[in-house]
């Protein structure tokens, strides 16, 4: 039997009446008692000192449930529907990709820091704290004797920070990236609902918010792999004077698989004859100011073998094998360090540099995976476009193997149509000096430099010639080099920061469309991690 159209009719509105009323009202969320609106200055910026934006207020979450509190309040109330959230680890984007403007900010280093350790099937893992900082982790872990197994080079980032990126280090092309070797996570969605996700278990989740911004969900506990930790490790770095000699011995470390970690640095001017051991292994310190006429630079291939101190001729063994693989015509030096020491590297870097006023200045880094096919070219636009420039901070270039990433997750790497396995990791990590704030044309130079390599590294096939730099590409640097070359170099960018949804769809490519589904499914209203610039938020 139909009902009649008036009747009908009635229905509807009662039904859109009492779903306003359900999400207007905000009788069944109330906002959590420790938001805070005394915003303190440092979680207005972030390590990049470039972008700045003050949250209105700040929620010092003391458990997920705090988070999920606030989350569902802004779903379910027109009153907030502006605000946005970011959650905030260790503050050490450089493009304020943690900050949220006019909105909330969570701080996730409030949470309890939880690092335990968990057996089973034979493998043990760790339940972290998504506050928790990497160093703590291994702290706890090497106390059980056990490690993570894939890391960054810095280890004062958080790790929910660092799963939302990807995190990446010399370890990557033996074990992946930090996203592979993660195997459950509890994550608060944007919507507010706490899940706990694995590859089985909500799996698109899962995948989504590894190396998916913050844009899903913000991960409070993640259940990461661990190995066995070795006490010592012979810390390699091989000189090179020629870039082809340099890629090809570090392809062959990689493909070989008989170290445990390799990094590369490009180096400008010079190298220099003596060498000054201090500074060897340095990589954030301030380097020498480098204008040569020509552009020149040398090339250092760091390598590290994990050992036992109970096996040291097994260490002395493959060290042998490495080095009859990369030394020929070039200078080793090698330092015998303690696993702990060797992963927390750059710890004392930043100390000296915090001690001469050097680490708090802006940041304009610039980080690239390139295809193997176009590292040349891209090595010569670096150095034509950079070496007329003061650049403090370390320039890596290394390796990496693409089947250890998990491509299931958000990360974007560049996709080789010949299917080749290894591609590169370039990260330009330049220290402005201090004067040189937002606003000054000497960042703004640093900047643009960044954003033509950044351009022409990213374009792709036939587009290349017409998109160079921000003006024309006679003024490019670099530009002989573009219109000789003709074709694009198909890079993607680590952490990118690009405006707006176009820009990103580019980016993400075929894996855009996906990443789109789940944000509508998992933050609906686009409330999470507005600094990333890739939703807008809707009301
Ligand atoms: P934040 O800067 O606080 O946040 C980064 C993003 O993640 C934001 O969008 C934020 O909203 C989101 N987010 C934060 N916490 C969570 C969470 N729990 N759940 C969901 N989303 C969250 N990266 C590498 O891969 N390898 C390196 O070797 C490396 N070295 C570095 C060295 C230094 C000195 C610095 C400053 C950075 C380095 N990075 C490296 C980059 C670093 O991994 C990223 O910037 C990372 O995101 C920083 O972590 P964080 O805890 O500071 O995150």
């Amino acid at each position: 039997m139909r009902l009649s159209p008036i009747l009908e009719l009635s229905a509807a509105l009662l039904f859109i009446l009492l779903a306003f009323f359900f999400r207007s009202s905000n009788i069944f969320f109330k906002l959590p008692a420790n938001l805070s609106v005394q915003v303190p200055v440092n979680l207005t910026s972030d390590y990049g000192r470039i972008i700045h934006g003050a949250p209105d207020a700040v929620l010092r979450p003391s458990s997920p449930v705090d988070i999920s509190l606030l989350l569902k309040s802004i779903y379910s109330s027109p009153l907030y529907d502006e605000v946005t959230v970011a959650a905030r680890g260790a503050g050490h984007s450089t493009h304020g990709q943690a900050l949220a403007p006019g909105g909330f900010v969570v701080d996730m280093r409030s949470l309890p820091l939880s690092i335990t350790i968990v057996d089973g099937d034979g493998t043990s893992y760790v339940d972290a704290a998504g506050g928790a900082l990497w160093i703590d982790v291994l702290n706890e872990t090497l106390r059980h004797g056990l490690s993570p197994r894939s890391w960054t080079d810095y280890l004062y980032l958080t790790v929910g920070g660092t799963l939302s990126v990807g995190g990446i280090s010399g370890q990557t092309f033996k074990q992946g990236p930090q996203i592979s070797n993660v195997v459950e996570m509890d994550v608060v969605t944007g919507k507010g609902e706490i899940v706990e996700c694995s590859e089985r278990e909500n799996s698109d989740l899962f995948h989504g918010v590894l190396g998916g911004l913050g844009q899903l969900g913000i991960i409070t506990r993640a259940r990461i792999k661990l190995r066995p930790a070795p006490p010592m490790v012979a810390w390699i770095r091989v000189k090179h004077h020629d870039f082809e000699q340099f890629t090809r011995h570090g392809e062959l470390v990689v493909n070989a698989g008989e170290v445990d970690y390799l990094e590369g640095f490009i180096k400008f001017g010079d190298a220099p004859h003596s060498h000054q051991p201090e500074d060897a292994f340095s990589r954030f310190g301030a380097e020498r100011c480098v204008k040569p006429r020509q552009p020149t630079a040398y090339y250092l291939l760091e390598m590290a073998i994990y050992y036992d101190d109970d096996d040291v001729s097994d260490a002395a063994r493959k060290r042998a094998k490495v080095l009859a693989r990369v030394s020929s015509m070039t200078s080793v030096e090698i330092l015998e360090v303690s696993y702990l020491d060797f992963l927390n590297r750059v710890r004392e870097e930043e100390l000296s540099l915090r001690r001469v006023g050097l680490w708090n200045v802006p940041h304009p880094w610039m980080n690239l995976f390139v295809p193997r096919s176009q590292i040349r070219s891209f090595h010569d636009l670096l150095l034509r476009t950079m070496s007329d420039s003061c650049n403090n901070g370390p320039i890596l270039v290394y390796p990496t193997l693409a089947h250890r990433w998990n491509l299931n997750t958000s990360i974007v790497v560049p996709q080789d149509e010949a299917g080749e396995d290894v591609f590169y990791v370039v990260g330009v990590l330049r220290a402005a000096p201090p004067t040189c704030t937002v606003g000054t044309s000497c960042l703004d130079r640093l900047m643009q430099q960044n954003e033509r390599m950044i351009r022409m590294a990213t374009a792709r096939g036939s587009s290349r010639g017409a998109t160079c730099g921000l003006t024309t590409t006679t003024t490019c640097p670099g530009a002989e080099w573009w219109e000789e070359d003709g074709g694009g170099m198909g890079a993607k960018q680590y952490m990118p920061y690009l405006e707006g949804e176009e820009e990103w769809r580019e980016h993400f490519g075929p894996k855009w469309k996906r990443f789109e589904e789940l944000k509508a499914k998992f933050d609906p209203l686009n409330v999470l991690a507005p600094g990333q610039r890739i939703f807008k938020r809707k009301k």
